[in-house]
């Protein structure tokens, strides 16, 4: 079942339709259309699980089925950015370009953002908008810093004698896009299937913060950057998706919780802490916030 509340700012919660009528906390938190385009991003009712609920962990996929949860609509503003883009260029995607069309095989379905002649004279690539933080550009780009020597010695202190060095950049780490690579490379599973040949696979990915001087930091030195997804084998994702989908539909069937997220689905702990919606019915994710709270 698709969220059902809204978090408010002083931390309670309110269901999206009493919010849409009247705010209770005296003043709304934004405007009306804002918050009634947040709840229609909200309400998708698909049978199959899709390519995005599939990668995401199987229990978080199953609790965000099966509770009424609250979600912030400040942190939804960045999935509707994603949405306003596309709205923003309606009418310009004339030419050889398909837009936002789902497809659906027997495991789950998916609704690609572009295919078509969008980057070069190629009229086959796939295209996929993400807003994105910093942070995560930075590591999807693949960026690390190491220690270089300036050629000096330390003359006092500590590390007298030993050389000094400086942090430079590095662009040719390894990409940690893993979910990326699967959502678009499933999408281009299923252009293939319904008869389109995909050349390449690219997302346009805008920083949503780039104007922090924490951007910076992280190399990020453009507010967009076009990044191109390489080719997973067809036969490695089907199957890594089939079990997924399998897993959740037993789970759901059984009304059973299944185990928790992996270390990669929680990115290492962090979701569960803060970004999960669901992770007061999870009794990992209470464990983690807990301890959190403890710690801050
Ligand atoms: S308008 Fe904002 S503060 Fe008011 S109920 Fe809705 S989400 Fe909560
Ligand atoms: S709290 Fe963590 S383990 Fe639990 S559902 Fe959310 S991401 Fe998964």
């Amino acid at each position: 079942m698709p969220a059902t509340k809204f978090q408010c700012r002083d931390g309670s919660t309110v269901p999206i339709k009493e919010c849409l009528q009247h705010c209770p906390n005296g003043q709304r938190c934004m405007f009306l259309p804002t918050l009634r385009s947040v709840a229609e991003s909200l309400n998708r009712k698909l049978d199959k699980p899709s390519v995005t609920e599939l990668i995401a962990g199987t229990r978080e996929t199953y609790l965000k089925r099966t509770q009424h949860y609250a979600v912030d609509p400040m942190q939804q503003l960045y999935a509707l950015h994603g949405s306003a883009v596309h709205t923003i260029q309606e009418g310009h995607n004339e030419g050889n370009i398909i837009t936002e069309e789902r497809l659906a095989d027997d495991i789950t379905s998916g609704k690609f953002d572009l295919y078509g002649q969008i980057v070069d004279l190629s009229d086959s690539t796939l295209g996929d908008y993400k807003v994105t933080s910093s942070y995560k550009l930075m590591k999807a780009l693949g960026y690390y810093k190491v220690d270089v020597p300036t050629g000096e010695v330390y003359k006092t202190g500590l590390k007298k004698g030993q050389p000094k060095t400086r942090k430079e950049w590095r662009t040719d780490g390894v990409r940690h896009l893993l979910d990326w690579a699967i959502q678009l490379n499933y999408y281009r599973i299923l252009l293939e299937e319904a008869g389109f040949k995909v050349k390449d696979m690219v997302i346009q990915a805008l920083c949503r913060d780039y104007s922090l001087r924490m951007a910076a930091e992280r190399n990020i030195t453009r507010p967009l950057y076009l990044i191109r997804i390489n080719k997973i084998s067809d036969r490695w994702i089907k199957r890594y998706m089939a079990a997924k989908a399998m897993r959740l539909k037993k789970a759901l069937k059984e009304n059973r919780l299944p185990d928790k997220c992996s270390v990669r689905e929680r990115w290492k702990g962090r979701k569960c802490e803060s970004y999960c919606d669901v992770a007061e019915f999870c009794p990992f994710g209470r464990l983690m916030k807990r301890a959190a709270n403890r710690a801050a």
